[in-house]
């Protein structure tokens, strides 16, 4: 078998959903969009209602079908893209809490679904979903006659606590609800480790509950190994792979292992990033093909039967600066040709 074994420790996410929760007197709902970050919905979800998550939040109405069907009825499966045209069926079969955007979307659903509970997104300053301020008091009283189940906003820099958006966000979110008799909810990760004023009636972590920045004393959440298929010497002067990148100049010996691009081993992290074999780095050499990758054994007094891209050694943070990106991207890429193992629940 020449497939990576990704594993997934479901107790580390139990673990981190429990700590996060602990650091609010609010209610902790959790974020499962994408898969659960790509960690797989059917396992991580299940595992945060045992833990005592109520409400979850998806991206789509057809990751709340999918939700429901993974949790049956009772939890709170609410829809951060709102009720889009031909939405109607899976919110109203699965019973799922659309977030409204926009007064379009207010007016498809209190026509489409009068009396199906939806909550507010509100702009408070983020520009991407939501009503803004003068669309907002424009349908506040219409609105809240439907009797709406939650209000939410999102922050644009929670994850750098010293920037002035955080506070300014705070304000206006708390101008656009003051008054409102509903639970408010504004943080997510990044938003929980702000503080106690941000956290409203409820908070909604995602990143920090699979072991992700700015989250930093999360439990990690995954390890990667990936299986050796061939080794070989190399002289000084040979080359290895696409465009002979890189050259050796002594000999040396190599490893290549099965995974790449196309498994989300994003190629540009590539000259930075090493494999693990139990304590000692094993360089990546030349570029990373689409399924394969070359690394440098020479300190090992033995060929591997497998390397570590992720565990102890490297962080899916740790990979993200390697190829200038975020540990969310490197989550969501994990490829489909992995074995998935899944450890606790
Ligand atoms: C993805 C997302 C979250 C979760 O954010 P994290 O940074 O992963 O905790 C919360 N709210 C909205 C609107 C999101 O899109």
């Amino acid at each position: 078998m020449a497939t990576g074994t990704l594993t997934i420790d479901l107790d580390a996410i139990r673990g981190n959903w429990r700590a996060l929760a602990g650091m609010a007197r609010a209610e902790t709902a959790a974020v499962v969009k994408a898969d659960a970050y790509g960690l797989g919905l059917g396992q991580v979800a299940p595992a945060l209602a045992a833990e005592g998550a109520r409400s979850f939040f998806v991206a789509v109405a057809e990751e709340g079908a999918e939700l429901r069907q993974i949790l049956g009825p009772g939890p709170a499966i609410h829809v951060f893209s709102g009720h889009m045209a031909g939405d109607t069926r899976l919110i109203a079969e699965n019973g799922l809490v659309p977030m409204i955007n926009s007064i379009d979307q207010m007016i498809r659903h209190v026509e489409a679904l009068p009396g199906h509970p939806f909550g507010l997104q509100l702009d408070s300053g983020m520009n991407r979903l939501g009503m803004e301020p003068g669309e907002w008091s424009a349908v506040r009283e219409i609105a809240l006659t439907q009797a709406p189940v939650l209000a939410m906003s999102h922050l644009a820099c929670a994850d750098e606590p010293d920037h002035d958006m955080n506070a300014r966000q705070l304000a206006a979110f708390a101008e656009m609800t003051a008054g409102l008799e509903i639970p408010r909810c504004l943080a997510n990760t990044g938003g929980v480790l702000l503080g106690p004023d941000y956290h409203f009636e409820m908070t909604r972590p995602g990143i920090g509950l699979y072991g992700g920045l700015p989250y930093v004393d999360a439990r990690p959440v995954v390890a990667l190994d990936l299986p050796v298929i061939q080794c070989r010497n190399l002289a000084a002067g040979e080359t290895v792979g696409y465009g002979c990148d890189f050259t050796a100049d002594r000999p040396m010996r190599l490893a290549t292992v099965s995974a790449g691009y196309a498994d989300g081993v994003i190629r540009a992290m590539g000259p930075r990033t090493d494999l693990f074999a139990g304590e000692t780095r094993c360089p990546m050499r030349g570029r990373i093909s689409m399924d394969l990758i070359v690394a440098d054994i020479s300190a090992l007094e033995e060929d591997p039967d497998s390397l570590e891209l992720l565990g102890r050694h490297q962080s899916i943070d740790t990979l993200a600066d390697n190829a200038g990106t975020i540990g969310y991207e490197i989550l969501t890429a994990l490829g489909d040709r992995y074995v998935r193992r899944y450890r606790g629940g």
